[in-house]
Formats: C-alpha cells, structure tokens, sequence
C-alpha cells in the first residue's frame, strides 16, 4: 500500500507542533525576527506584519522599512524596533541580516529595481530559511536565477495570482495548480503555501497539508501580511520551517475564525485577525 501524500491539519496536528512557554523561559529563548517591507503608500502592510510576528511569540522584532515608515513604525508599534532604509519612499539598501534568527521579507515592498537589488542581497546573506511574501515572490517571478540563491526550506506564500506568475503559466485546473505548486517545492527544496480556502502547504518531500481553518472573512487586503508575519514568528523560535507553515497557516484561519465570530465577515479586518491571535494558541 502506497502512503498518502495529502494530510489535512486538525486541531490536534496543530497541538502537536505547538510547544507551550515554560517558567522560567526568557526573551532570548524566542528569537530576533526581522520583517522587511514597506514602500510609500504601503507602510500599513509592513506594520500588520510586524503586529502579527509580535503577536506570534517573537523574542524581539524589527521592522525595516522605507524612511517615510519610521515614525509610523515606531509611533504605532512600540514593542517593535525599527531600522530606516536611507531613501524616503523604497527600500533601497540591504541591512546586516545575520544577528536575526529569522526573516520575513515582502509585505508592501513593491518592485523599485533598487528595492529588487536590496532583496536579492538580503537573500543572498540570509544562510538560513526565510519567508518570502508578496512583491519578494513578483521579483522572483521576474528574476529566475534567484531560485538558487534561496535557502533550503525557505518559505514562499503566494496566493493563486501570484503562484501563477512564479509558474508562468495559467491555471484552469485546481489539480493541475497543486500539482505544479509541489513540483516547485520539490524541484527547489522549498516550501510552497498556496495560499486560498483551504490553504495548500506543499513540502519538498512531497507531502501537502491542507488547512482547516479560515473563512472568507480572511479574502480582504492585509490578511497575507499577517500570515507572513506570523510564519516568521514561528521560525525565529526555532520551529522547523515545516512546522512553522503548518502551525502558522493554522493559526491564521484560527484567529480569523474568532475575528469573524466577533466583528462578522465583512467587517473583520486583518487588524482583528492579530488581535485574536492570542485565543487561537490553544
Ligand atoms: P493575501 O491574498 O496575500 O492577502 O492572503 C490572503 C490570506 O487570506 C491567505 O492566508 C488566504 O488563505 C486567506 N484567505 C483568503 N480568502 C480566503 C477564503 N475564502 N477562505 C479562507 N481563507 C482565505
Ligand atoms: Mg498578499
């Protein structure tokens, strides 16, 4: 008998991975997560992100982001700390990425071609696995020699159109698109979150995990930024990238299920899904 490659991740699978904080445990057990995003007109996708990986548990969080998202950062997020990029309005420099236990680069970054080339340096120093989001996954799509820049169990999170755009191809078969989102992840040892209902989590060993959690409260703008943030939470407290999508994209549509009983589903906002966080961690 052939095993199943498809799982579907319940309540309890999601109980598994997760491990409780102890007594006596301490910020520097957590990790220092780095989020890097934001361009002018796109702070707020940066800021949910930063919210969603404070709320996730990390030790320490740092925002970096465009000068004009400084004071926002900071007035808005105190918790968090915060790096100014030297331009105004797009992230034009990389930082020292290698005192950080994990990264989250994407949310409202955009696509300046000096914001592409602080990404690429980024990834090239990162020498462990990162999660890519957003604008991170469009550069990719665009520059196909990155592929093999990216760490080994790094984390992609598209959504349909932007897992079309890194496959170049159009789907008109959900089958044919899962079938593709695995090939990647094996064919480039990553990690493939095809993001949608029932969010498809493809391993480079071929499994795929299915969410459980979630509702389409969760398809308005600023909920994939609260995903990444929370997947790199995970990663900088030394969850293993596998776990870290699983446990993530489970807690996601969790809080999401708590922010719609609460506000409704048309009215819950991504602000709610982070606040709600803290009921979906069991
Ligand atoms: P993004 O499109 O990047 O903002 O990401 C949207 C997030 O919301 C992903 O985590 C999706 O899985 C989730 N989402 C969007 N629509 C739905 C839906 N109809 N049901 C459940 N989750 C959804
Ligand atoms: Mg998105």
């Amino acid at each position: 008998e052939t095993p199943s490659n498809y799982f579907f991740t319940t309540h309890k699978n999601a109980q598994e991975i997760y491990r409780p904080r102890k007594r006596f445990d301490h910020k520097g057990k957590f990790g220092n997560l780095l989020i890097v995003g934001g361009s002018k007109g796109m702070i707020g996708a940066v800021q949910l992100a930063t919210k969603a990986g404070l709320r996730a548990g990390a030790g320490k969080t740092t925002a970096l982001v465009p000068a004009c998202g400084y004071e926002i950062i900071q007035a808005t997020i105190p918790e968090a700390m915060c790096i100014s990029d030297p331009s105004r309005n797009h992230i034009v420099a990389s930082t020292l990425v290698s005192k950080y236990s994990a990264i989250g680069i994407g949310p409202g970054i955009g696509q300046h071609e000096q914001t592409q080339k602080a990404v690429r340096s980024i990834i090239e120093d990162a020498e462990k696995p990162i999660v890519l989001d957003a604008d991170a996954l469009n550069m990719l799509s665009e520059n196909d020699e990155w592929w093999s820049l990216i760490p080994e169990n790094s984390i992609l999170t598209p959504h349909l159109g932007e897992f079309e755009r890194l496959a170049g191809i159009q789907f008109i078969n959900s089958f044919d698109r899962l079938e593709a989102a695995s090939k990647m992840a094996k064919e480039h040892n990553v990690i493939i979150v095809l993001k949608g209902a029932n969010t498809a989590i493809c391993l480079p060993n071929g499994q795929i995990h299915f969410n459980s959690t979630g509702n389409a409260g969760l398809a308005k703008g600023g909920s994939g930024d609260a995903l990444l943030g929370i997947i790199s939470s995970l990663l900088a407290q030394k969850y293993k990238p596998y776990e870290a999508a699983i446990l993530g994209v489970y807690l996601h549509g969790k809080a999401g299920d708590y922010a719609s009983a609460d506000k409704g589903f048309e009215s819950m906002v991504a602000s709610d899904v982070i606040e709600s966080l803290g009921k979906a961690f069991f």
